[in-house]
């Protein structure tokens, strides 16, 4: 059991929490899950991108997924093996293909025929050949929600079957391109597998059909996706996951690549704000706490939904209440019509499953500093972020001020 009120009153408020216990527990079941096969799990850094996590995972024997340059040097910074690194992505500029490919990561993940003509190009000014897996597009519904969903046509990622064998045959036949792997990833927060399994088995169809051209991958990734329960989803088991996907492989000796994030993080993670005061518009309740979308962007980017627990005294009835913020928009919710019991000042609010998306999402709207970040580990807490300062926020500006 977490002490909320403990690590509130220590590191005051708001606060983000991180079990790195669960995190562990969750990163060995879905490993487990692919038992008998090479695999490598690719800890998808943007979902929480804090060193001390990642270096966590590292010390687990993951891999990293990055979507930028600055996710690439973090997983060197927390001890990820450049063999275990993968740049994924679907705009990248010159100057980071340039050094992902000087790193010498695992692969670069390409996301359309232009970028393959791109990392071409900047590899033989390198002088080197460059390792590349595809990022293929499946047309497959996820079944998740819009703003998360990825494999479909309509959305920007990746390329259709037919253009990436085109690509393969061009990498094939280049000297400075190696074609190791192949890759999707349809969406995020996924609960169906029939989606999976189906996108699984068009990208396998798609690996047989270049080994008879010759063209030999040995990376089958995946992508991540893996949904979690937020409130009462029913979400997809890793050992289901694992053999749906395995079941599409028959007669194909390749290392599965899995990139998950939310499922390693998500329900980790404890966003923690306190409760300023109540009040009312006509019937409507609002509890105003000290936390704020910048903070914790999810619901009102999404309109998702974290579950609250209130820590107070009050043994009043629930009623209903929006939970918001200080900051100057409406968007500014973590809540609508949420039962509650009164509130009092300074009562704590949890809000539960904040260990993907929430922090790394953050920003400093309305000059607020990003929360402190704590880590707990065998029961032990310690910082793992500071709390932004004023002084931190104005640094970049300071020297330029125009008087
Ligand atoms: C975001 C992302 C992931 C991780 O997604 P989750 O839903 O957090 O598991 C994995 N791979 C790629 C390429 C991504 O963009």
């Amino acid at each position: 059991m977490i002490n909320f009120k403990e690590l509130a009153s220590t590191y005051k408020t708001p606060l983000y929490i991180y079990d790195l216990d669960y995190m562990t527990a969750q990163y060995e079941e879905l490993k487990e899950a692919f038992r008998g096969r090479k695999s490598i799990l690719a800890f998808a850094i943007k979902s929480n991108s804090n060193l001390s996590i990642i270096s966590h995972f590292a010390t687990l024997g993951s891999g990293a997924d990055c979507v930028s340059i600055g996710e690439v040097r973090r997983a060197f910074l927390a001890g990820i093996p450049s063999y275990k690194i993968i740049f994924s992505g679907v705009g990248k500029s010159d100057d980071e293909i340039r050094e992902a490919i000087e790193k010498e990561i695992l692969y670069i993940n390409v996301e359309s025929e232009a970028e393959l003509g791109r990392v071409e190009l900047i590899a033989k000014e390198l002088k080197v050949t460059c390792r590349i897996s595809v990022r293929v597009n499946p047309n497959i519904d996820p079944l998740t929600h819009p703003y998360i969903s990825t494999g479909l046509h309509d959305n920007k990622f990746g390329v259709e079957i037919e253009a990436a064998k085109r690509m393969y045959i061009r990498a094939n036949n280049s000297e400075h391109l190696d074609p190791v792997g192949i890759h999707f990833h349809i969406g995020s927060q996924l609960t169906e597998l029939k989606p999976i399994y189906e996108s699984a088995e068009i990208v396998a169809d798609l690996v047989r059909s270049l080994q008879s051209i010759k063209v030999e991958l040995k990376f089958f990734d995946i992508g991540g996706g893996l949904g979690v329960r937020y409130k009462d989803e029913v979400t997809i088991k890793p050992y289901d996951y694992a053999q749906a996907v395995l079941s599409t492989l028959k007669g194909l000796d390749l290392t599965i690549i899995c990139e998950p994030g939310r499922f390693l993080t998500a329900n980790g993670g404890y966003f923690l704000t306190k409760v300023l005061y109540e009040k009312k518009n006509g019937a409507k309740r609002f509890v105003v706490v000290d936390g704020a979308m910048n903070d914790l962007l999810r619901p009102s980017l999404y309109k998702a939904y974290h579950r609250i627990e209130a820590i107070t005294s009050s043994k009043t009835e629930e009623s209903e209440a929006d939970v918001v913020g200080p900051v100057c928009e409406s968007g500014d919710f973590f809540a609508k019509n949420y039962p509650l019991p009164t509130l009092e000042h300074n009562d704590l609010l949890v809000l539960h499953s904040a260990g993907a998306y929430g922090f790394g999402m953050g920003s400093n709207y309305n000059t607020r500093g990003r929360s402190v970040e704590v880590a707990i580990k065998g029961g032990e807490a310690r910082v793992i972020r500071r709390r932004e300062e004023f002084e931190d926020l104005i640094a970049l500006e300071k020297e330029y001020l125009v008087k």
